[in-house]
């Protein structure tokens, strides 16, 4: 069953590269009862991967809690080394998303379909790979400030970064609409941003006035994005 049996409007999030900071993140989803897709590199599991930025400090997270902590959510490509697809050659990109996916999926035990592009990048070379890959959805970083259902599932523009100002605007407008045909908030980030810019308490008033309205679905990216109630438009042709 499609959630669009039921509801015309449906909210998720997605956030990308598996850090420490995502303990308080889904700490917060859960308690607001949001799901979310988690973008992960399965090459960079094991630390010591850690930086510095804006003063804070930022980590991955090794496997065996990663698996813990996303239960309930979803865990989506991210490339194993994080690199910028555009860059490489047809083969290198192949292992790059095939490894990750087979990686996740053994690690985690779920499927994986859903992917984010490190740095944003990708290209129409890139998209047709990509569905040679197995990926039936892909995640860009554009915002659109629109909740319209992608046209394309293999570069899709979340709706807004959790850091934009238009954040608590879009969400006013998306709780008011009572719209005829499916409308998606496609929410993205990396949590070690509310760190930065002690944004968490922002971040927790937002889900609370997203949270709980009987009239919206809230998925997983791949919940919300795979059933959205427009078949036609989401079969976007690759092979030319
Ligand atoms: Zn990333």
């Amino acid at each position: 069953m499609n959630w669009t049996d039921n509801y015309r409007k449906a909210f998720a999030l997605s956030y990308d590269d598996g850090v420490y900071q995502d303990i308080r993140l889904v700490e917060i989803l859960n308690q607001y009862g949001l799901k979310c897709t988690f973008n992960l590199n399965s090459g960079m599991m094991n630390p010591p991967y850690v930086w510095q930025a804006d003063g804070v400090t930022i980590e991955r997270m090794p496997p065996d809690m990663l698996t813990e902590l996303y239960k309930g959510h979803e865990v989506a490509s991210h490339t194993v080394n994080h690199l910028d697809l555009t860059q490489l050659s047809d083969g290198e990109l192949f292992d790059e998303v095939t490894e990750d996916r087979h990686a996740l999926e053994q690690l985690f035990g779920q499927e994986i379909r859903g992917f984010a592009y490190p740095y944003g990048h990708t290209d129409k070379r890139v998209k047709f790979l990509l569905n040679q890959c197995g990926i039936s959805y892909a995640r860009s970083v554009q915002s659109t400030h629109s909740f319209e259902p992608p046209q394309d599932m293999l570069e899709i523009s979340p709706t807004c970064r959790h850091k934009e100002e238009e954040i608590f605007g879009l969400a006013e407008q998306f709780i008011r609409m009572r719209p005829d045909s499916p409308k998606i908030f496609l929410l993205w980030g990396h949590s070690y941003e509310f760190d930065m810019q002690q944004g968490w308490e922002r971040f927790e008033r937002f889900c609370e006035m997203m949270a709980g309205h009987d009239d919206i679905f809230y998925g997983t990216c791949g919940e919300v994005l795979l059933s959205n109630g427009t078949p036609e438009a989401n079969k976007t042709d690759h092979s030319n």
